[in-house]
């Protein structure tokens, strides 16, 4: 077998490249798989660096692909940890209310809920009471029972360790930066050829796209995602705490989480961000990035389809972990905010934008043709949706490679 040629290459060892390559493998068993990731181990930016919730998927209208997905992949992932003896902690979670106009935004999701077959209930107070006595709501909240959480890392580990055990390759260190004529070259040198190319590439899939002649309209605006522990607060939380999120962006709102280990943090913020790596204020900061994000800026900020103004007014001052704490206090005033002290590994969310629309999109968002697939909007909650996401891809992807 020639090492440098794949039937399917994968750029990206994310935890939708790992999915998509299991699903390859179990579909296509003779065929080869390679995935190329440019760091040195996989998992290493947002599938490693996000809240670990099983989402259930009500949040989502019910035409999306995301309500398609995010079901069936809430039960797929929460297998995938039982079976595998992974941290899981099958705890609910509740949406709570905190101004009058939060209650018919609470009516609508559990509208949805209903609508894409997720178990979910409006409960009164009494109720939240009983499920989570650190919550706090007017009138009513959203209580979804099948909302779990576990370890993305330990989940890509094993991934990882069973593609391996199957026969995928995964070469680490592998930065693609040129593609043409079906050969893919990597930073440093090395070429490799491909029968088919899956775009896996997270925060650099609308990159990864354009030299393929796919995703031209779009481009990357990133968001970074803060979070603090409370070390001293382990084991107090029942469930996660959300806010009713603001329907007009794709983000659901600083929240309190338990993890599967039962410790409590806070977070994600949902700041914008100047390179697609920054993780902090120079950290991962890149010129050539800087400026083809901040040229997306007038566009976004003129959008009819987001309140940006309003976002930019809320998450920018979130930067001080006083203030982020101040925000969180409001969503419970019987949770000690001042417990979390330790600052949690930051995420980065690859949020596509569409500049022909001005508008972020708010599903995932596929491309391709017979020689390549572009995943473009891998967002939340791609992380709980990757197996069944990863059967849509490949059903995607094998109705083209037949036409
Ligand atoms: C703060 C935050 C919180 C979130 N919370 C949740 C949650 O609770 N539940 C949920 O379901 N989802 C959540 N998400 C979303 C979830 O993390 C993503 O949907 C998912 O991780 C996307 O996976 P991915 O494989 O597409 O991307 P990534 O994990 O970013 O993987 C892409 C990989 O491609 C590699 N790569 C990029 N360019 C190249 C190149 N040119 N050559 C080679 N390799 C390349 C990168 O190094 C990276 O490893 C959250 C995201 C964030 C940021």
């Amino acid at each position: 077998m020639d090492s440098n040629r794949a039937d399917f290459l994968i750029v990206g060892g994310g935890i939708v490249g790992l999915a998509i390559a299991q699903e390859i493998r179990t579909r296509f068993p003779a065929a080869s798989v390679l995935i190329l990731e440019k760091e040195s181990g996989v998992a290493l930016h947002a599938s490693g660096r996000n809240s670990g919730v099983i989402h259930a998927g009500f949040y989502y209208s019910p035409e999306s692909l995301k309500a398609k997905l995010t079901r069936d992949g809430n039960e797929r992932m929460k297998r995938f940890c039982l079976d595998n003896n992974l941290p899981i902690s099958q705890n609910g979670k509740v949406v709570v209310a905190q101004k009058p106009e939060d209650v018919p935004v609470l009516t609508e999701l559990h509208r949805r809920g209903i609508a894409n077959g997720v178990d979910v209930e409006l409960v009164d107070t009494a109720r939240l009471a009983e499920l989570e006595p650190l919550a706090e709501t007017i009138d009513m909240a959203l209580w979804s029972p099948n909302t779990a959480v576990a370890d993305p890392g330990s989940v890509a580990t094993k991934l990882e360790e069973l593609l391996i055990k199957s026969g995928v390759r995964i070469l680490f260190n592998m930065h693609v930066e040129k593609i043409h004529d079906k050969r893919a070259y990597v930073k440093g040198g090395e070429v490799f050829e491909y029968g088919h190319l899956i775009n896996a590439s997270g925060l650099y899939s609308d990159v990864v796209a354009k030299e393929l002649g796919f995703g031209s309209k779009y481009s990357m605006i990133p968001f970074i995602g803060l979070y603090y522990y409370a070390p001293s607060l382990k084991g107090t939380l029942n469930r996660h705490i959300y806010p009713t999120p603001d329907p007009r962006n794709p983000f659901l709102g600083v929240h309190f989480t338990k993890t599967a280990s039962g410790d409590v943090k806070v977070g994600p913020t949902a700041i914008p961000v100047l390179s697609r790596e920054q993780y902090g204020l120079f950290d991962g900061l890149k010129l050539n990035e800087m400026l083809g994000i901040l040229a997306n800026y007038p566009r976004f900020i003129a959008s009819k389809h987001h309140d940006v103004w309003s976002l930019v007014k809320t998450e920018l001052p979130k930067l001080s972990r006083t203030h982020l704490l101040g925000e969180a206090a409001k969503l419970s005033s019987k949770i000690d905010v001042s417990k979390f002290t330790v600052a949690g590994k930051p995420g980065i969310r690859a949020q596509l934008f569409d500049k022909t629309e001005g508008k972020l999109e708010m599903d995932f968002v596929i491309e391709g043709d017979e020689d390549s697939t572009q995943v473009l909007n891998a967002v939340s909650p791609g992380w709980t949706s990757c197996f069944s996401f990863a059967e849509y891809v490949v059903n995607d992807m094998e109705t083209r490679l037949k036409a």
